[in-house]
């Protein structure tokens, strides 16, 4: 069965005069379980406010979205949050919680009415910590650490919903390279021990070509290619949808393909 199930989803943004700002769709889209799917495309081509529709938080205007077989408007939002993590671009300015709060907070779902923290809970945002690589930080201040390791505490906190799926928003848009890699290498085990889809938002061409199995190609509101990573990646794809011209070399790692792009400066 399919994850997700995307029928003739259209949504419009209006103006303040309510004309519309920005329109995105058609589009058909089925995602299913085990997946890692990058989503590409430049500024403004609707890539936010695709993983929006996709978890519930915005409901277009035509056409259904259907999550694990039901509308997602039918789950409530505390369902939803225990089966969809996200993860949005990296933000600064947040409240200074403490790294273990912020993971603590992905068990609010399953809190009961008094809203009190029970043993199981404490050892799933231990587990996290640990899965993430960042225990040792669990009583730092989120603003007090790294962005990297920021990054992570927000991956953690997805992970202690216990999701079957995690979205990602740019989550190494700020991220040094090493650390770049080290995100994308962490939710790729996620995705192949722990079963967890991965759709991450990203614009590192690279990075996708590596771990993504699977890219969403996006333009003007668009899905204007959809597919096998190495068969998305190329110079005609690349050229009409960033129009950056480049050369493409390919490798076989382990028995998977990885696509390498280098862009054209000149
Ligand atoms: P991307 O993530 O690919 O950069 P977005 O999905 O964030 O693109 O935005 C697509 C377009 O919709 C942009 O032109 C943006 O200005 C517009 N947009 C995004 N959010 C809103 C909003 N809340 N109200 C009106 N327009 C919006
Ligand atoms: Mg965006």
């Amino acid at each position: 069965m399919n994850l997700f199930l995307l029928n003739g989803v259209r949504y419009t943004y209006l103006n303040n005069s309510d004309l519309p700002a920005f329109r995105l769709g058609e589009i058909n889209l089925n995602i299913d379980k085990q997946e890692m799917i990058s989503i590409l495309g430049p500024n403004g081509s609707g890539k936010s406010t695709l993983l929006k529709i996709i978890s519930g938080v915005l409901v277009p205007q035509f056409g259904e979205v259907l999550f694990m077989g039901n509308s997602i408007t039918k789950y409530k939002r505390k369902e939803i949050a225990k089966h969809i993590g996200f993860v949005p671009a990296f933000s600064t300015s947040i409240y200074p919680f403490s790294v273990y709060e912020i993971v603590m907070m992905g068990r609010t779902p399953y809190l009961n009415f008094t809203g009190f923290e029970k043993k199981e809970d404490h050892e799933i945002v231990a587990e996290a910590l640990n899965t993430v690589g960042i225990y040792e930080l669990r009583n730092k201040g989120i603003n007090e650490i790294s962005g990297g390791e920021a990054q992570r505490a927000f991956i953690a906190r997805a992970l202690a919903q216990k999701p079957s799926v995690i979205l990602l928003d740019e989550p190494t848009a700020h991220l040094d390279l090493k650390h770049q890699i080290s995100v994308f290498k962490l939710l790729k085990e996620l995705n192949e021990n722990q079963d967890i889809t991965i759709v991450i938002i990203s614009h590192d061409l690279n990075l996708a070509g590596s771990f993504c199995n699977r890219a969403i190609l996006m333009r003007n509101g668009k899905v204007v290619r959809d597919g096998k990573t190495i068969d998305m990646l190329t110079q005609e794809n690349i050229q009409d949808v960033f129009e950056v011209s480049s050369e493409i070399s390919t490798e076989i790692i382990n028995g998977e393909a990885k696509v390498h792009v280098h862009l054209r400066t000149y």
